[in-house]
Order: C-alpha cells, then structure tokens, then sequence
C-alpha cells in the first residue's frame, strides 16, 4: 500500500499485532499464555496515569530527563549546509536509550508480580539498563549475551556484575546478540511463573514491538515540544541509527503523521552491503522471514537459514529488524540506508573534533549518513539525529579499528 492511501501511521499494531503484512505473533503453544498475559497487563497498564506518574517520576529523578536538543554549531559549519541538531539521549543514567524502555517494562513487571528479570543482550547496553534497574528496586536479575559480545564488551560485562545481575555467555551459532534472544525464550518458557523477559529492542512477538515503541516514543515526544521552542517549526529531516530500532522507533512514532517531515533509518553496512552478507542492514539487503516470534524483514540465505550480521558495532549486530520499520519501508513513510564500518569510524572522529561529544559507534552511523546529506541541502533545512548512546564503552573498538585502517590506506 502507498504511503498516500493511509491516514494515519500511529494507529498500529492491529489486534493480532500486525502492522501491515509484519509483526504478529509466532511463538510455541507454552509461550502463548504469557504473552497473552503479558498483553493484558501492558493493555490495563498503558491506560493508568498511576503507572505514567511512575515512569515520569523516574525519568526525571533516576534517568535524567529531558535529555537536552542539541544545536551542532560547529558540526553544522563544517559541513556547510543543514542545521544539525542532536537529541541528547547519550546522556540519560547508564549512557544510552534502553533505560527508557527497561524502566516500563520493570514497573510491569512488578505490577504482575514477578520477581526474576531475564534479558538478552548485544553491545551491553540493554543488560547494563536491566542489571541497573533491577538493582534499583532489589530484583534478580539474569543477562544473556553471546560469547563473542561478552569477548568485546568485557567493560558492560563488568558493569553487569557489579551490579548484581548474573551474566550467562552464549555459545550456540556465533555467539551473538540473535543467539542470546534464543536462549532468553527459551529461559522464559522454563521459569514461567516468577520471571519476566524484558526485550531490549521493538522486536519478539506482540505486544513487544509497540509496548517498546511507545516507551521509547519519550524521544520523539520530548525532540518535537524541543524543536518547536528552537525553531519554531518541526525539523524536515530525522535520522537514528538502526539495531533492532528502539531508539529509532522512539524517535520516528510522533512525527509519522507529520508528511513534511522525512524520517530516515540508517543501518550497519559493516564492510558494504553485497553478496559477501558481511553487513547487518536487514531492508536494505535482507527478505521478509520470521524471527524470535515476529514476522519482518531478515538477513537469510537462499534456503531460508538466517545470516549472522556482521557490523564494527555489537549494538547493531542483529540480524533482523522491528516489524513496524518493515512496515515503514514498505509503505514507503520512512527510507532506510547503509554506512559503512569506515564511514561510521570518520563520523566518530567528526563528532568528537567538532563538538567534543564521544558518540557511541551506533549512532555514529547515524551521524554518517547525517555528514553524506548535510553538505547538500540548504542553510534552512533542519535535521534532527539521535544521539542515542556514549561511546566510552567503544574507544578500544575505535583505537584498534583506526590503526588497523591506517594501516590499509599507507
Ligand atoms: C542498543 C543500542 C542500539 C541499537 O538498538 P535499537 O533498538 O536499534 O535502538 C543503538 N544505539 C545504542 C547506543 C545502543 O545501545
């Protein structure tokens, strides 16, 4: 269907969570009683001003919200062309988006009563966010996280620990953030009765896709109230980097009925999207399949086998991506694109010469892609990138990249 034939963006997901042909809920027989269950609460829950009193009290007092729009004075100058600003979310407690949503789903969780928080985990972030708020409010907590993420994150891992959670290496396939989501299912279905799997990404059956959105959606929200009191207008451009698409997502939902605005997701290209598949960009060289309970677009093989994603950023090393991206890009509401691992890497260096902020790898890529269009649009043009995540947990990821790139090009 054309973007024009809809009226509204924000209605989705339907009642069997579908948005459009993606999403949905392909899960085992044992599974389904809790998601219904889950669904249900989430449903109750989203209507009670007691529980968004919570949150916003939280948000404010424990994350740090409202995260700052940033006007990129001197990023904006070097590029000679739009105006750059950035939503700050690298500056929330923890240094990423994902305490966002893990703070909702932890406040439903005790709703529910549950007493055991299970979570999987790629870069380290949404483990360290759930350790952290589980530590908050004294829950058990248990991370799984490939074997090879656990190898080049090893700072998050500390950081897990520290906090109490208890982190379990995952080895099956290539040991990477799609393996862990597996054995978190898995977990899920074994410890039904007190423990509560909290996803970190708008991905997994219904509801959580949009339950993820829309605590995410305090971005866009909070981007929109901000852009109105700097500018006066809505920004023409937003831009986030794509993993699962949380932080995306959350940027994108408030604008998605606002035509004037173009929204842009930007995928991990690792060393180029081809036939080599040493990339993660599932729309822009991946095929609708189903994956960890929800119908979208993947990266597969010709029999249907699906690829290990490939990117310099574990955050973004995930072969899928959320149901309503797909749905997005089918449409054609939102565009989707790749950067490379070494446009992501010269994006970092800008961010860090030009504005003295440290960006995450992650949305680095969005920051590239940000650096490709920006020359090229007029003095008047305004965009809005998420800034979505710190990147003190990458520097030795970057040391060793940019030596070994040096290296290449002498
Ligand atoms: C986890 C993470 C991502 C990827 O997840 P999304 O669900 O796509 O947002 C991106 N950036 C940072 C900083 C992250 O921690």
């Amino acid at each position: 269907m054309s973007s024009e034939r809809i009226n509204s963006f924000k209605t989705g997901p339907d009642e069997n969570g579908r948005f459009g042909t993606f999403g949905g809920r392909f899960v085992s027989e044992t599974l389904m009683p809790l998601i219904l269950d889950l669904e249900a609460e989430y449903e109750r829950t989203k209507t009670d001003q007691a529980f968004w009193d919570e949150m916003n009290h939280l948000w404010t007092h424990y994350v740090g919200r409202p995260s700052p729009l940033y006007f990129a004075e001197r990023l904006t100058e070097r590029l000679g062309g739009a105006k750059i600003y950035m939503k700050r979310d690298e500056l929330n407690h923890t240094g990423a988006h994902k305490i966002n949503n893990v703070l909702g789903q932890i406040i439903l969780a005790r709703r529910m009563g549950k007493t055991r928080i299970i979570a999987e985990t790629g870069a380290g972030q949404h483990g360290v966010a759930t350790a952290t708020v589980c530590a908050k409010f004294g829950l058990q907590c248990v991370v799984y996280m490939g074997a090879h993420d656990v190898e080049r994150q090893k700072p998050n891992v500390f950081r897990m620990k520290l906090l109490g959670a208890e982190v379990v290496p995952v080895t099956s396939g290539r040991g990477t953030l799609k393996d862990a989501m597996n054995d978190a299912l898995r977990d899920w279905v074994t410890y039904v009765r007190d423990t509560f799997y909290c996803i970190g990404t708008v991905a997994g059956p219904h509801p959580y896709p949009a339950m993820v959105r829309d605590f995410q959606s305090i971005i866009g929200k909070e981007a929109r109230t901000q852009m109105m009191e700097a500018e006066g207008r809505l920004p023409d451009t937003v831009i986030a980097a794509i993993g699962g698409g949380s932080n995306a997502m959350g940027l994108f939902h408030p604008f998605l009925d606002d035509r004037s605005v173009r929204i842009i997701g930007v995928e991990a290209g690792g060393k180029g999207v081809d036939d080599r598949m040493e990339h993660c960009a599932s729309l822009t060289g991946g095929r609708p399949g189903v994956l960890h309970g929800n119908k979208t677009y993947l990266l597969q093989d010709d029999d249907g086998q699906i690829l290990e994603g490939f990117s310099i950023s574990a955050g973004l090393d995930y072969p899928g991506i959320g149901p309503e991206h797909s749905w997005l890009h089918e449409t054609g509401r939102a565009k989707y694109v790749s950067v490379t691992d070494r446009e992501a890497l010269e994006a970092f260096q800008l961010s860090c010469e030009t504005e003295g902020i440290i960006p995450a790898l992650e949305p680095s890529h969005a920051l590239a892609h940000v650096a490709k269009i920006a020359p090229g649009l007029p003095k008047d043009h305004v965009i809005c990138m998420n800034m979505c995540g710190r990147g003190d947990k990458d520097i030795f990821t970057v040391a060793k990249a940019l030596d070994w790139t040096m290296t290449e090009s002498d």
